[in-house]
């Protein structure tokens, strides 16, 4: 299953150059990406084993629309079995793809921040860190020794209240758990993390309450939906619009030169 289309709300596409995992902390006890494994295990002859796709790594250059571009929704960028030299070659595609944004997202925090001032960044690469409970506020804090353009933490599943240090943060998103198995969330949790951004002015986005099936429970919080982007996306936007808007002038500019070479 090499689909790139997904129903996750904040980002357009996925690419897994790796998938599999191994089970770090509470917040994987029922990860998303081994249920889609289980049920569709025809499609994942290594399951839920970390396997490399080298076969998957050019996948972004083909795509030419800019697009926000969500980095192994099937396993983790930082897993312990990944082969640095892998990785560079993962970060490399990113740099030759500034049209695209990529979004990382790490339980494994650690290794993240021992291995970021050896890897080369460029601004379409966002790095998040998963916090599910105050426990792992500390991932926070390695992030924060990055040097992506963006820094976000994705609190999802919720599994308890959060106080979170937000400096040097631009994008915070939460989120309930989904599955017969799903811890629930409280509403009150959520509201406190608004309250925590909106002091910090960082951008939130709500993605769902969670529940039996992801959509279940829907994703207003107080009739409204939160779906604020960090604002590296606007800027990012419009910078690709203009120039796929100049180069479709230039396109039509040598279009009405050639009809007139035609013509005459
Ligand atoms: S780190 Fe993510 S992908 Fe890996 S087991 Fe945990 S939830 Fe699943």
């Amino acid at each position: 299953m090499s689909s790139s289309k997904t129903g996750i709300e904040w980002t357009d596409k996925t690419w897994n150059p790796t998938t599999g995992c191994t089970k770090v902390s509470p917040g994987c006890r029922n990860c998303y990406a081994e249920a889609i494994t289980m049920r569709f295990s025809a499609s994942f002859p290594t399951g839920f084993n970390f396997t490399i796709h080298r076969e998957r790594l050019e996948q972004p250059k083909k795509w030419r629309t800019p697009s926000r571009i969500f980095v192994n929704s099937m396993s983790d960028l930082f897993h312990e079995d990944l082969d640095f030299g892998y990785l560079r070659e993962i970060f490399a595609v990113m740099r030759d793809t500034p049209w695209h944004i990529y979004q990382i997202l790490t339980k494994r925090a650690q290794k993240l921040a021992t291995l970021a001032d050896k890897l080369e960044w460029s601004e379409n690469i966002w790095m998040g860190v998963s916090v599910e409970s105050q426990q792992y506020t500390h991932r926070i804090e390695a992030l924060k020794t990055v040097p992506a353009k963006v820094r976000f933490l994705s609190c999802e599943p919720l599994l308890g209240p959060l106080n979170l240090d937000l400096s040097l943060i631009d994008w915070v998103i939460v989120g309930g758990e989904s599955g017969y198995q799903h811890r629930p969330i409280e509403p009150d949790w959520v509201r406190e993390i608004l309250a925590q951004t909106r002091e910090s002015k960082v951008a939130f986005f709500f993605k769902q309450w969670g529940g039996n099936y992801s959509k279940a429970g829907g994703r207003m919080l107080d009739e409204r939906i939160w779906d604020e982007m960090p604002v590296a996306w606007n800027e990012h936007k419009a910078k690709w619009t203009i120039r796929a808007v100049s180069s479709l002038k230039k396109l039509s500019k040598n279009q009405e030169q050639d009809n007139l070479l035609t013509l005459t």
